[in-house]
């Protein structure tokens, strides 16, 4: 079965998505594998901040191996993923996802916060939210999405907590169909959120961050040419 993760959804190239679907791994170097360590390691310590300034968490341990797993099934395949916690207060549950950053990103987010700025946590949260409440009505569910912000230079830590996105749901679940069914290796584009005011070109900042283009599959989006092959 073609699996499209949460955590990846959100990256705007459908190209790169597609082929991760495709089996061809990324790779990375060993210092990404590092600071994805590092990040695990800072999960642990954000859940035990939150319960000290009293928010109830239920934890899912483990990140990539945690125990509880969420998948929306779709045409040809399926969205999956790992939840970091819900959180709860004042009666409020709250997917919220437990992210790591440096000074600069910490403060690049926080200046423009997370629709603005780091689209993609927004959109993987909201798939959680989604697989969670479309299960039952009855069973459990969630109020609010939120992104958890960790400064790791500093130990500082912000929550911001946003409505559940419908038109965001939406659209990513087409966005996922949309690979999961191309046939062949789509055009070097991205996806549209109209309502954000998000288009649908390729900032150049995914191609450098880009195992594909490190590897030589794709070379990458030049201005102009989003369209492409
Ligand atoms: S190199 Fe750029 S355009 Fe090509 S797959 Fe990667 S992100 Fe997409």
């Amino acid at each position: 079965m073609r699996v499209i993760r949460a955590s990846k959804i959100g990256f705007p190239c459908i190209r790169n998505i597609w082929l991760s679907t495709m089996g061809l791994e990324e790779t990375f170097d060993k210092k990404t594998l590092r600071i994805f360590d590092l990040g695990n390691l800072v999960e642990q310590v954000a859940v035990k901040w939150l319960r000290e300034d009293g928010w109830d968490v239920y934890w899912n341990e483990g990140s990539q191996d945690a125990e509880w797993e969420l998948n929306v099934p779709l045409q040809g395949g399926e969205l999956r993923g790992h939840p970091d916690c819900i959180i709860e207060k004042d009666g409020q549950r709250i997917l919220a996802d437990i992210k790591s950053m440096n000074s600069r990103a910490y403060k690049h987010w926080l200046d423009g916060g997370t629709i603005d700025n780091k689209l993609s946590y927004f959109i993987q949260v909201n798939v959680y939210a989604y697989a969670i409440n479309r299960q039952t009505s009855t069973g459990p569910h969630v109020d609010k999405v939120a992104i958890v912000g960790v400064n790791k230079d500093t130990s500082d830590y912000t929550i911001e907590v946003l409505d559940i996105d419908e038109e965001i749901i939406k659209e990513t679940l087409n966005k996922a169909q949309f690979i999961l069914n191309a046939p062949t290796m789509p055009p070097k584009i991205g996806w549209a959120f109209n309502h954000l005011g998000v288009s649908n070109e390729v900032p150049s900042w995914c191609c450098s961050y880009c195992s594909y283009k490190r590897l030589g599959i794709c070379d990458g989006v030049k201005k102009g040419d989003e369209n492409n092959d």
